[in-house]
């Protein structure tokens, strides 16, 4: 358990779902978003689908995500996995705040997808930050992917807008039985 409110918790079907979600209505359009060179292939994809501009930022030499990259830099958004895949490198919680504490006007998104198997969640963080959007998935460390149960944290008023979106794509997107298995998960 994480001590946050059911406002603060958005469920969807897959977190695959819960990221178009974000990339339609969370991620500016126009300013290029950043995510790294090497990382999820989805995020292109849904960049592709949605006619979201973005920008790729080098790994380090040892693979590592360099949180200076993305600070200091105009962008319309940020996201990257954490630990990152398929790398498997793992960025400190420090360096996460420092992330979200250099971009107050965008929304920076923690993919949590494998935390479970070895990392911080940056869960701790999302009352501090209100631009910070948490998202997990019970596919991987819970081996529930056929139950397509995915979720995004953060504050009341990011929550709401993947709602809204939601509500205007496919309102029961999560089917009953599936998040009786993700509430026993
Ligand atoms: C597997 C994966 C997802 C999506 O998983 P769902 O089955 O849609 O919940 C998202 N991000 C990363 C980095 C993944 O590896």
């Amino acid at each position: 358990t994480h001590a946050l409110s059911p406002q603060q918790v958005f469920v969807g079907n897959g977190s695959d779902e819960v990221l178009a979600h974000i990339f339609m209505a969370l991620l500016k359009h126009d300013t290029p978003i950043l995510f790294p060179d090497i990382t999820y292939s989805f995020y292109p994809v849904y960049c592709g689908l949605y006619g979201v501009d973005y920008q790729t930022v080098p790994l380090a030499d040892d693979y590592t995500i360099n949180p200076a990259d993305y600070c200091g830099k105009p962008n319309g958004g940020i996201i990257f996995p954490n630990p990152n895949a398929p790398t498997g490198r793992l960025l400190a919680l420090d360096a996460i705040e420092r992330i979200a504490q250099a971009n107050p006007d965008s929304v920076v998104v923690v993919d949590e997808a494998y935390v479970d198997f070895g990392g911080t969640t940056a869960i701790q963080l999302v009352d501090r930050y209100d631009n910070l959007l948490v998202v997990m998935t019970y596919s991987k460390s819970r081996s529930l992917a056929g139950g397509r149960i995915g979720f995004a944290l953060g504050q009341k008023a990011l929550i709401d807008d993947v709602r809204k979106i939601k509500h205007s794509f496919n309102p029961y997107s999560l089917n009953r039985l599936s998040l009786l298995a993700g509430e026993a998960a």
